[in-house]
């Protein structure tokens, strides 16, 4: 057996990383404070570094301590994209501290300006959460893998052999009996397609008899986690130079009906956020501030500032949780919501506001922005706008368009192509041609029966009494009505901000409009202290250099894998049944037309073969097994074993992770420090913004040629290998046409940064040029003068000063203009969703509402949940949190972190704890209609009776958490890593699909929040 300190050893010879030796050794060598046996150097600071300024105690100026290079760039530790300032070591290249960007809004409230002399942010340093903080011990996991590792043995047998760069990129290109060597006598004698293989059939057709399924090439699968900005893009373009539409992110097990709902709402966003700073009251919804959301550490620094402020900011929180929602006093409070009931409290807010005229009825009558903006508005609304609401006629649950009132052709302008009922003069007109409409009406136009979309809304709202939505919700109808009276008591300055809480339900689409269309009816949009979709950022992909064109006669075409934004009633499954005289519903497997990267779906489908199978499938940090409800259950697990079913998966990692472990092939990857990536800032802040991660140290191995091995010289040389066009020496074109080289991950990410350095601003934003000081802080020459060949001279001191500041941000003075925001959004806002109301569940056969209402969680086929599991038998339902502190699998190596909270443990409400007979630190098994799992209760006052709770991220098996072997050694499982409990293995599956989650069908989410359980002592 090899102990950690020997692995480490054994590591450096095989290959793999060497980091920290072990968990106490871990902890002993963080604290700055340990004197480690010898005299501490200061008798305060003991052994911590020493500053990355100093200050002449003559003169008080400060100077660069030339001990430490600086260097910006931004946080992967969670999705809030932060600005960091990290500080090196120049002697040793090791990353000695993590604190925040002053250039960046996420860590610093008024943060500075791009033009802010680098001197000038010494004294003004931002700041990162502890989860910011404990990033370098991400980086430096004693279980980063750096070299290339194969299988030894049958997936998943936990053997693997060290390999080299050109080995891997040979194998998974040219394919053939690739496993041979592996000793597993289920895949040596399969002769594998590979990249080479797979691509030659780039003009065959996937399936003959189903054109629409596109080119065979769609066989290869990105299946990505949490890549984002330019790095996804990345991944995108090599997939579009492979000619396959399936390049997917990870967004259905994350938030993505709430992302649709927001798009219904507002035509084509994705996320609206509060002006937290300005804003009078916000009712968070499904989330809190301090807890997961965008961005964290900003949310709730911006909260907290603004609820200090005299006469500022009082907030609600709706959640079955009070996890760090700051909520006490008496300008906060808390609503335990029963899970998935938000849209029915939402509707009955809804209700009491529109039959007690508490709406803000002008604004709503505004048909378009001319009419609202000609009386002072900044937005507005279909309210007026008038559906059809005929069953008898072809455009059923469609907006009424000009034709159909006899007023002429249709308007160019799609949303300008529809009728309301002019005020002045009591007629059905175009839209366009009314200053004043009338929101509520209900009657004819032309012959044909019509509503307005206002009075669609108000008669869903009114399907049932608000005693009945208080039953639904567990929250009392006069506590509803007292929070609709305080969100209508404040004009424009209060907002509904929803995430996870809300929408992770198979009704989630559903509530998350519900809760959206309340900032509708105040009219918020648009003014200082209401809501924002946000100030955009400086796109990477055009303008020096076109960084995503790809020129093939073999463009991405088909159905992807997960069969979204795609409809069923267009395929030949259907057509087929339907000529047969067959009832065409269900279909084998749900259909998404109105959402997208539906990641859950992936390897269910992939296994099934439907609508196709997958010849190649890479894993990027994703890890379906751990992060998906229902998907690390044994069945599954087997059969992604079994090659059969996939002959070739490749993951990309930094460690062997808790699915990765399942692979053929592990790529080492970059670690967020080591990486580029160029990220828009979130809508929280309200000025535009990008950030840009690039590689501000480097660890893995290198390639023959000298590059850091990671997933882009992966692509870039199988790429090359097999002959895609956009890489190689006609990689990328610039403006005027010409070619450049795409042989390196900088030709490509320099030219992006240029991108963002040379779009035209407001004149205070526009980028200097990058100073000797930050060239000498951030020590950029070396790096300049290695990538001197990426881009044209002239671009490089601009280049450098984004690289240098880590982004390029618009100054905070470009947010507001006295009451209004700068950044506005113009389009019409939805209260009705033509596109989903006309557009069919492939798997009842019945259409999506256009507008929301409160609808019952169900299975698939409709089955209510209450009957799947009954509640008599299935006591609690199970909730997963995302905490501060951990949800990440990579937080896993965060020991700092661990030591905060070692375990997570079930949360479970004292009162339900003290009926059962259950004490604080107990164990107790969780069980559900899926297995068990053991872990600690955790007695809380904060948690909905009923509910319970456990903090994700906790309970891995992989990840360093069992023991596995490379190249013959043994390498020894963490049990820091194991400890704590994770029930998304165990969590309900939807018994009409094969391997399916419960599923919000309208807006792709899988659903975490309503898994029936109960809780049995151990001993019992
Ligand atoms: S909120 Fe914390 S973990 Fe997330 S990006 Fe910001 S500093 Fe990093």
């Amino acid at each position: 057996m090899v102990n950690r300190r020997n692995f480490l050893k054994a590591c450096a010879l095989g290959g793999v990383g060497v980091g920290f030796g072990g968990f106490y050794d871990t902890f002993y060598h963080l604290i700055p404070f340990n004197d480690r046996g010898r005299q501490a150097l200061h008798p305060i600071y003991g052994n911590s570094n020493a500053p990355e300024w100093l200050r002449d105690p003559s003169s008080g100026k400060l100077r660069p301590n030339p001990d430490w290079i600086l260097r910006y760039t931004v946080d992967q530790q969670c999705h809030s994209e932060c600005g960091l300032q990290v500080k090196i070591n120049r002697k040793t290249g090791r990353v000695q501290r993590i604190s925040g960007n002053p250039y960046h809004p996420n860590t610093l409230t008024d943060y500075d300006s791009i033009d802010t002399p680098l001197l000038a942010t010494a004294a003004r340093p931002g700041t990162v959460c502890a989860r910011g903080n404990a990033g370098i011990q991400s980086i430096y996991d004693p279980y980063r893998i750096t070299v290339p590792l194969k299988r030894k043995g049958p997936r998943g047998s936990g053997q693997w052999q060290p390999i080299g760069w050109e080995q891997l990129i040979k194998e998974v290109s040219d394919g053939g009996r690739i496993f041979a060597d592996t000793g597993d006598a289920a895949s040596a004698d399969l002769d594998v397609l590979g990249f080479n293989g797979l691509y030659a059939k780039r003009r065959e057709p996937m399936d003959p008899s189903a054109p629409e399924l596109g080119r065979r090439t769609n066989g290869y699968v990105f299946q990505g986690g949490r890549i984002v900005g330019s790095r996804l893009g990345f991944a995108r373009r090599f997939g579009a130079a492979f000619s396959t539409v399936n390049t997917y992110e990870h967004v259905n097990i994350c938030e993505v009906s709430h992302h649709v709902a927001t798009a219904q709402v507002y035509p084509g966003k994705h996320m609206s956020k509060p002006d937290i700073s300005e804003a009078k009251f916000i009712i968070f919804w499904g989330t809190q501030p301090g807890d997961a959301n965008f961005p964290m550490q900003t949310m709730a620094k911006y909260t907290a500032a603004a609820r200090a402020k005299a006469g500022g900011l009082k907030y609600v929180v709706i959640d079955p949780l009070l996890s760090r929602g700051g909520v006490m006093g008496e300008r906060a409070n808390w609503l335990p919501i029963k899970p998935g009931t938000d849209g029915a409290m939402a509707l009955a807010m809804i209700r009491w506001i529109i039959d007690n005229r508490r709406y803000n009825a002008d604004y709503l009558s505004r048909p378009t922005q001319a009419a609202a903006e000609a009386v002072g508005e900044l937005s507005h609304t279909d309210a007026s706008h008038l559906v059809i609401d005929d069953a008898s006629h072809p455009r059923n649950g469609a907006f009424l368009n000009l034709e159909d009132a006899g007023l002429g052709s249709a308007a160019q302008d799609e949303e300008l192509d529809r009728v309301a009922i002019d005020v002045a003069t009591n007629r059905p007109v175009a839209v366009e041609h009314s200053a004043r409409a009338a929101v509520a009406f209900s009657g004819k136009v032309n012959g044909i029966k019509v509503k307005s979309a206002f009075t669609l809304i108000g008669e869903s709202a009114s399907e049932h009494s608000i005693e009945d939505y208080a039953a639904i919700s567990g929250i009392g109808a006069a506590q509803i009505v007292d929070l609709a009276r305080e969100f209508t008591s404040h004009g424009r300055k209060a907002a509904c901000e929803m995430y996870r809480g809300v929408v992770k339900h198979p009704n989630g689409y559903y509530n998350g409009v519900a809760v959206l269309l309340l900032n509708l009816l105040v009219g918020n949009l648009n003014w200082t202290g209401g809501l924002t979709v946000g100030g955009g950022s400086f796109s990477y992909k055009k303008g020096q250099y076109d960084v995503m064109g790809i020129e093939t006669d073999t463009p991405a075409e088909g159905v992807m894998l997960s069969r979204e934004e795609a409809e069923y009633e267009e395929s030949s499954e259907y057509k087929a049944k339907k000529a047969k005289g067959e009832n065409p519903y269900p279909s084998k497997r749900p259909w998404f037309p109105l959402s997208f990267e539906m990641f859950s779906e992936l390897l269910p489908s992939a296994v099934q073969r439907y609508p196709y199978g997958v010849d190649i499938l890479l894993w990027h940090m994703a890890t379906p097994f751990y992060s998906t409800p229902t998907q690390g259950n044994e069945a599954m697990v087997e059969a992604v074993k079994d090659p059969k079913n996939i002959p070739l998966i490749i993951a990309s990692d930094i460690v062997v992770g808790d699915t990765s472990m399942y692979a053929d092939y592990i790529i080492p990857d970059s670690s967020f420090l080591e990486r580029w990536c160029h990220i828009g800032v979130l809508p929280t802040v309200l000025t535009k913004g990008t950030g840009v991660r690039w590689p501000v140290v480097e660890l893995t191995e290198k390639t023959p040629d000298g590059r850091h091995m990671c997933l882009e010289e992966f692509f870039i040389d199988v790429a090359r290998r097999i002959g895609l066009p956009g890489f190689g020496d006609k990689g990328i074109r610039d403006g005027a046409g010409k070619w450049w080289p795409l042989k390196r991950k900088e030709d490509w990410y320099l030219k992006a940064t240029a991108n963002v350095v040379f779009q035209s601003g407001v004149a205070d934003s526009e980028v200097p040029d990058v100073t000797a000081l930050e060239v000498q802080v951030g020590d950029l020459s070396g790096f300049a003068e290695t990538f001197k060949s990426a881009l044209t001279p002239a671009q490089w001191p601009k280049v450098l000063s984004v690289l240098a500041k880590g982004g390029r941000m618009e100054p905070r003075s470009r947010a507001r203009e006295g009451d209004r925001l700068t950044h506005r959004f113009t389009k019409t806002l939805h209260f009705y969703a033509e596109e989903v109301a006309r557009t069919r569940n492939s798997m009842t056969g019945e259409p999506f509402l256009g507008t929301t209402a409160w609808v019952e969680p169900t299975t698939a086929l409709g089955q209510p949940l209450d009957q799947l599991d009954d509640p008599k038998d299935w006591p609690f339902t199970i909730i997963t949190l995302k905490g501060a502190l951990q949800s990440h699998s990579r937080l896993s190596s965060n020991y700092v972190l661990r030591q905060i909270m070692p375990d997570n443990g079930i949360q479970v409400a004292a009162q339900d704890a003290g009926r059962l007979g259950i004490a604080d630190g107990e164990n107790v098994w969780v069980v559900t209609p899926h297995g068990k799992r053991k872990g600690i209760a955790r007695v809380v006052e904060g948690i909905h009776p009923g509910v319970i709770t456990f903090n994700v991220g906790y309970g891995h098996w992989g990840y360093g958490a069992t023991n596995y072997r490379i190249g013959g050694r043994r390498i020894e499982g963490d049990k820091v890593r194991r400890m704590g409990i994770h029930l998304n293995p165990i969590m309900r599956r939807d018994p009409d699909v094969e391997q399916m989650s419960l599923m919000d069908l309208t807006g792709g989410s899988i659903v975490y929040f309503n898994t029936r359980a109960r809780l049995e002592k151990v001993n019992a």
